[in-house]
């Protein structure tokens, strides 16, 4: 039986990392459709250049390419024991979706890491970029000098998805996007849920513990 694992919680909740440190942990492949996306576009497919031309035109990748994707994708022999999807499904059509992919032998797991809107608001509010790459948060990781990077001391900025407006959109995203999760968790098994309000290193050891059941 494969077990599938799916990673959800609101923007800033420290999701991608989780989900790394728990596919590393179990030995299981982690799948975001963000990075699918952009493995297709730089192979150079024909998929990857309707993708790339889509980006480029700023239009939304449909519901059936990214279907597509995921079907070539998880039947890799990787996925034998099992998988990680990070950020897929993000909509009840998308969870329909992904259940006919699946058979009834694959155990299905929603996997929620919980932030109250105001903490959700505080990370992603107090974050401050590079063009560099550098990443920086007003109290967590201030720079040495205010506004100023400390790798190559360029002016920090907020990047437009971190405005405040912005966050509370994205905030009501994530919501609409976990409600049919909840829902498929409640309805087939105990939801597995932690506390996002920790340490980094203490929300992988619970996520590990509550996971060891089923992996
Ligand atoms: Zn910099």
């Amino acid at each position: 039986m494969r077990k599938i694992f799916l990673f959800f919680g609101p923007p800033g909740s420290g999701k991608g990392t989780q989900s790394e440190a728990i596919g590393e942990y179990f030995h299981l492949p982690v799948i975001s459709t963000g990075e699918l996306l952009r493995h297709e576009e730089k192979s150079g497919t024909a998929l990857g250049k309707k993708i790339a031309q889509l980006i480029d035109k700023g239009e939304l990748v449909s519901d059936e390419l990214i279907h597509k994707i995921i079907v070539e994708r998880i039947k890799r022999a990787d996925t034998a024991k099992g998988f990680i999807l990070d950020g897929y499904p993000r909509d009840a059509e998308q969870l329909q979706d992904l259940l006919k992919m699946l058979s009834e032998h694959d155990l299905i797991l929603p996997v929620e890491i919980r932030v109250s809107d105001k903490e959700v608001i505080n990370r992603l509010g107090g974050r401050r970029v590079c063009d560099c790459g550098a990443t920086y948060h007003i109290i967590y990781n201030p720079p040495k000098v205010a506004g100023r990077c400390n790798l190559c001391g360029k002016e920090l900025y907020i990047r437009p998805d971190d405005k405040p407006e912005i966050i509370k959109d994205r905030l009501a995203g994530y919501k609409k996007s976990a409600e049919p999760l909840l829902a498929y968790a409640k309805k087939h098994h105990d939801l597995i849920s932690v506390d996002g309000e920790r340490l980094i290193s203490e929300i992988t050891e619970d996520l590990i513990e509550k996971l060891s059941k089923y992996a």
